[in-house]
């Protein structure tokens, strides 16, 4: 049998798994330990009374035979692709509705969409959320690095020499929480069209931006609608992480609407659309009610990322993210590993993070914490996380940090 030898190249994707046996051994041994996870990056508010209505009325729609939808539109119902032009509106972004796609989240549509490039050679940042080096190595294609680290404040700037053919950016970045200004991310909007990139600008995190000098979308940036394909999601912002919805957009400035054409011929052969009664509710959330009650939900985890910022900042723990980003992204005290580090944190505080290795190499030495938990259990969690990394003695022989 012959099969796709890239998959070979993976790396064993060992880091929630290997996270999640740890934790299983430790509470075996400790069984009334009070163990708290700040690891894993899922929602858990449930979805809002005005998500639920609108599924309930699409539901009914589903029953009746002069309104049961079947097959739809496959760039998504009119109705929500309005509703997402809206959305930009609001950001004087100005956006037509056949650029939008609507999909099942934006994991799909930023692993798929490499492929109208053929074979060819991406920049991501390091670190990095897995998924956009695993599809790449999958498909063959060169992967490089743009170094993010404490000088940059973990946002990775363009390189001095080499050409892309795909950028990707995160932004406010999962895993480091690091937000791009304006003038940052016009750096790479230039340097994509200098060299003949196209930008994939991951904005599953928008909604956690409250400064406002921060750009929520690419296309806040002069230029961008020629280099850069943006992808969204309702996961994060409407608790949609089971229902799957989000969009993507391919503006007709990319060559002429070269991109936008085939994105749409891809969609057409290889997708069948998001489901009607979650195109509804995904719509319903971007409404008037729908938004408030959003912004409830997002305010409840980042008052958990603002306890566990000034906790840390407190402490002069260096860290980036917890201000406009749902993630707290903070060195390992004296030197410690990633992993080092997780292990006294689980032994010694019941606390579960992510080790930051696990995002790549220049994520050793650091360790990721996210908002999305309980707010009394996050509030215990970071100061037991603190006491215990303050109380380290001076004379831990952990290796220094590279
Ligand atoms: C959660 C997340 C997404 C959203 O993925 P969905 O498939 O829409 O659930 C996209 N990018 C990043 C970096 C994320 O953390």
């Amino acid at each position: 049998m012959k099969f796709n030898e890239n998959f070979a190249k993976l790396n064993e994707s060992y880091l929630f798994a290997g996270i999640a046996a740890k934790v299983r051994t430790f509470k075996q041994a400790h069984p009334r330990e009070d163990v708290v996870s700040l690891g894993i990056g899922d929602v858990t508010r449930p979805l809002t009374p005005a998500v639920i209505c609108e599924m309930q009325a699409a539901a009914h729609d589903m029953a009746a035979e002069d309104t049961f939808h079947g097959y739809g539109p496959e760039q998504g119902y009119a109705f929500l692709r309005e509703a997402i032009v809206r959305h930009y509106a609001t950001k004087g972004v100005t956006l037509h509705e056949d650029e939008i796609f609507v999909g099942d989240g934006a994991k799909s549509d930023l692993g798929n969409m490499p492929e109208l490039f053929g074979r060819c050679s991406v920049l991501l940042p390091d670190p990095v959320y897995p998924a956009y080096r695993d599809v790449n190595v999958m498909a063959g294609n060169r992967v490089y690095f743009a170094p993010g680290g404490k000088r940059n404040g973990f946002k990775p700037m363009p390189p001095s020499k080499g050409r892309f053919d795909i950028i990707y950016l995160c932004s406010p970045s999962n895993p480091t929480g690091a937000v791009y200004t304006r003038e940052e991310l016009k750096v790479w909007v230039d340097y994509a069209l200098a060299t003949g990139a196209v930008i994939f600008f991951d904005a599953a995190y928008e909604a956690f931006v409250s400064d406002r000098s921060l750009p929520t979308s690419v296309y806040e940036i002069e230029g961008a609608k020629e280099c850069a394909v943006e992808f969204c999601s309702f996961s994060k912002s409407a608790g949609f992480t089971g229902m799957r919805c989000g969009w993507t957009v391919v503006p007709f400035g990319i060559a002429s609407g070269t991109l936008n054409r085939m994105w749409l011929r891809r969609q057409t052969t290889k997708f069948n659309g998001a489901s009607y009664v979650v195109q509804r509710a995904a719509a319903a959330s971007l409404g008037k009610q729908g938004e408030y009650e959003n912004r409830k939900n997002v305010e409840y985890y980042m008052t958990n990322a603002r306890i566990m910022h000034d906790a840390l900042t407190a402490a002069h723990i260096w860290h980036t993210g917890g201000v406009n980003s749902p993630y707290v992204w903070m060195q390992c005290p004296k030197g410690m590993t990633s992993w080092e580090y997780f292990d006294l944190l689980l032994e010694k505080a019941a606390v579960v993070g992510t080790p930051g290795v696990g995002f790549g190499k220049r994520g050793e030495g650091y360790f990721r914490l996210t908002a999305f938990g309980n707010a009394e259990k996050t509030a215990r969690a970071i100061s037991r996380l603190v006491d215990v990394t303050l109380s380290l003695k001076d004379s831990h022989t952990a290796p220094e940090h590279r």
